[in-house]
C-alpha cells in the first residue's frame, strides 16, 4: 500500500447514470475519509453497483465528476492499479486450487505472490489453499475474491455485495472478515442491500436509494439523536404512580404505562437524564431495575429513510 497523499479517499460530486429515461444514479455525490469501513447501502436496485462501475471505469457516468485517490475519475487507468475490487465472481479455475489460482491471477497482474499465503489466512481460507477452487462452497468462493481483489495491497478496496447468496454463518465469516480489513488503512467501500449485514463493522455509512443520496457520515451520528426517551422500571409496580410523580415535579414529562415509565428526553442529554433520574428515585428509596433510552436501531432508522423500495 503507499502512503496517502490525501485524507479523502473518494470524492465525486453530481455522479449520474442514465439509462434510457431512467436515473439509475441521480446526481450522487459521496465524500470518504481515507481509511473507513464504508457500507454502501441501499435496497434491490438503488444504484450501487452502478455507481461503483463508474468508480472502477467499467461504466461512463452520464455526469459528475470527482476523485478517486486523488485522480480524476475521467482517467480510472491513473488509479485503478491502487484499487481492488470484487464487483462480480471472479471467474477462477474450477480445477484449480485457490492458492494456485491466486498465483494465475498475481502473475497476469504482475503482482507478488509472495503475499499470498498471508492473504489466505487473512481471508480465513488458510489450510484450505490447497483445496481445488470447485470444492469451495459460495463463501469460500467469495472470500477467495477478495484474496484476490487484495492482491495489489490496494489503497481502496470496492466490495459489491460480497456476502449475497450466503447463508447466516458465511454472512458472519464475511463480516469477520470485512471487520479484519477495517484498521489496516486501507478505505474499504462494501456493497449490501441489509443495513444489518454491515452496520457492526462499518464505521462510516452511505445509504442511497432511487439513485441518490439518503445519509452519509459516522454510523454512530446515525444512531446519535435516536432516542426520544427514556425508558424507567422500578423494582417494585406499588412505586410507579409515585416515582411518576416525583419525576414530574422536577419538570419531567413522563408517560406512564402497565409496565414501565417513559421520560421524554426533550433535547436533553440522555446520560445526565438517566443520572438525574436515578438519583431521584434512589434519594426517594426506590430501586431502578431498567434504565435505558429507547433508541431506535439503525435498521428502523434505515427503513423510515428508504421509501422507494425496489425496482
Ligand atoms: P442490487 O442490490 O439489486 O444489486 P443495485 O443497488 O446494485 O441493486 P443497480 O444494479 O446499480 O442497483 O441498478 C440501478 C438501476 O439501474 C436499476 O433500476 C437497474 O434496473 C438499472 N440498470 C442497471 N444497469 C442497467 C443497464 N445496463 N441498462 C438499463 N438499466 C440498468
Amino acid at each position: 500500500m503507499t502512503n496517502q497523499q490525501t485524507s479523502t479517499a473518494l470524492s465525486v460530486t453530481g455522479l449520474t447514470k442514465r439509462y434510457g429515461d431512467r436515473n439509475a444514479v441521480d446526481n450522487l455525490s459521496i465524500e470518504l475519509p481515507a481509511g473507513v469501513v464504508a457500507g454502501f447501502v441501499g435496497p434491490n436496485g438503488a444504484g450501487k453497483t452502478t455507481t461503483m462501475a463508474m468508480l472502477l471505469g467499467l461504466v461512463r457516468p452520464t455526469a459528475g465528476t470527482g476523485t478517486v485517490l486523488g485522480a480524476s475519475i475521467d482517467h480510472p487507468a491513473a488509479y485503478l492499479s491502487r484499487v481492488g475490487a470484487l464487483i462480480e465472481s471472479p471467474a477462477f479455475y474450477p480445477s484449480l486450487t485457490g492458492a494456485e489460482n491466486l498465483r494465475v491471477f498475481a502473475t497476469i497482474g504482475a503482482q507478488d505472490t509472495a503475499r499470498i499465503p498471508a492473504l489466505l489466512e487473512t481471508v480465513g481460507l488458510d489450510g484450505r489453499g490447497e483445496d481445488r477452487y470447485r470444492s469451495y462452497s459460495l463463501g469460500m468462493k467469495q472470500r477467495l475474491g477478495i484474496a484476490a481483489a487484495l492482491l495489489g495491497d490496494p489503497d481502496l478496496l470496492i466490495l459489491d455485495e460480497p456476502a449475497n447468496g450466503l447463508d447466516p454463518q458465511g454472512v458472519r465469516e464475511m463480516r469477520g472478515l470485512i471487520g479484519r480489513l477495517a484498521g489496516t488503512g486501507r478505505t474499504v467501500l462494501v456493497s449490501s442491500h441489509d443495513l444489518s449485514e454491515l452496520e457492526q463493522v462499518c464505521d462510516w455509512l452511505v445509504l442511497i436509494d432511487t439513485g441518490r443520496s439518503l445519509y452519509q457520515g459516522p454510523t454512530s451520528d446515525l444512531l446519535k439523536g435516536g432516542a426520544t426517551g427514556l425508558i424507567v422500571v422500578p423494582q417494585r409496580s406499588a412505586d410507579h404512580p409515585a416515582l411518576r410523580d416525583l419525576l414530574v415535579n422536577r419538570g419531567h414529562e413522563v408517560e406512564l404505562s402497565d409496565d414501565r415509565l417513559t421520560v421524554s428526553v426533550n433535547g436533553a442529554d440522555v446520560s445526565d437524564l438517566a443520572a438525574s433520574v436515578n438519583r431521584a428515585a434512589f434519594d426517594a428509596g426506590m430501586v431502578l431495575v431498567e434504565l435505558s433510552p429507547n433508541r431506535t436501531t439503525l435498521e428502523d432508522r434505515y427503513l423510515s429513510m428508504v421509501h422507494g423500495g425496489a425496482r
